[in-house]
């Protein structure tokens, strides 16, 4: 993926990607830009690009206002679209049973501890602001198994609607990088199973998990494309496939609309 090339006159701004619950927007502007603010919070930019991200449940009016350097702002308001989500009922296989039953002390204190390990790797992130528009899938044309947003009935049971994207392929599938940036970090987890989780700047990141081999370490810079594992049916999983993950802050953002970023939404 490349970003078209952009003629940004004076004062402009354009929105790249995919304008719906569970999108991701990229905005480039002018120099002449001193601050953006969305929804009447300021926003991180940097290098004249900042990101909006919208969640599951993400209310559909937005307002982006602009301060320019001359101290004059402009606000615009725009619409995003609504997305229906799949109800999904799965049977977990008998050998994965033991995840459903109740977990001993020490089990649930991991779980915490692994929790606890993800919520600070994701603060970390806040502080990094190199950003690089260059997105593509982690495997090419792998159908989707599981779609983000879908709301999951497990064995009978209600769980938490699924805030990722499976692609199905075969155990030892190269798993690449969705965008250029740091591994932030990895694990054999309870839950994920082998994983790995990436700073893509601007409080993007992206995690792979279920992965049956890690193949970069916590620190690495990495480039779009570039493998950090493979496929694997680690952690909880009923086979191989991989979830891939992608949240702007805190907010969960769906897969599926990544390789389609460079599509312009709107310019003013
Ligand atoms: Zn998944």
């Amino acid at each position: 993926m490349v970003l078209p090339v952009l003629l940004i006159g004076q004062n402009k701004i354009e929105l790249y990607g995919v304008a719906e619950q569970g999108g991701l927007l990229i905005g480039k502007i002018s120099p002449k830009i001193e601050n953006v603010f969305f929804d009447y919070k300021k926003i991180e930019i940097h290098n004249n690009t900042f990101l909006l991200g919208f969640d599951r449940e993400a209310k559909l009016h937005h307002i982006l206002s602009i301060v320019f350097d001359n101290g004059s702002m402009r606000s615009f308001r725009f619409e995003i679209k609504k997305k229906d989500y799949d109800i999904q009922e799965i049977k977990m296989p008998k050998s994965k049973a033991k995840y459903f039953k109740p977990k001993p002390a020490e089990t649930i204190s991991r779980i915490n501890q692994e929790a606890e390990n993800l919520r600070k790797a994701r603060k970390l992130i806040e502080g990094n602001s190199s950003f690089e528009f260059c997105f593509s899938s982690p495997i090419e044309n792998a159908p989707i198994s599981s779609k983000f947003g879908a709301q999951r009935i497990i064995n009978g049971k209600e769980k938490k609607p699924h805030l990722g994207l499976d692609l199905a392929a075969p155990k030892g599938t190269a798993v690449k990088a969705m965008n250029s940036g740091k591994i932030i970090l990895t694990g054999d987890y309870y839950y994920n199973g082998k994983f790995v989780l990436i700073d893509h700047g601007l409080g993007l990141n992206s995690i792979y998990i279920h992965l049956s081999e890690i193949d970069v370490k916590i620190g690495d810079e990495i480039k779009t494309g570039d493998v950090i594992g493979k496929v694997g049916s680690t952690g909880i999983s009923t086979g191989p496939h991989l979830h891939w993950g992608v949240r702007l802050n805190d907010v969960d953002i769906d897969p599926e609309v990544i390789p389609k970023m460079d599509n312009l939404f709107l310019s003013f």
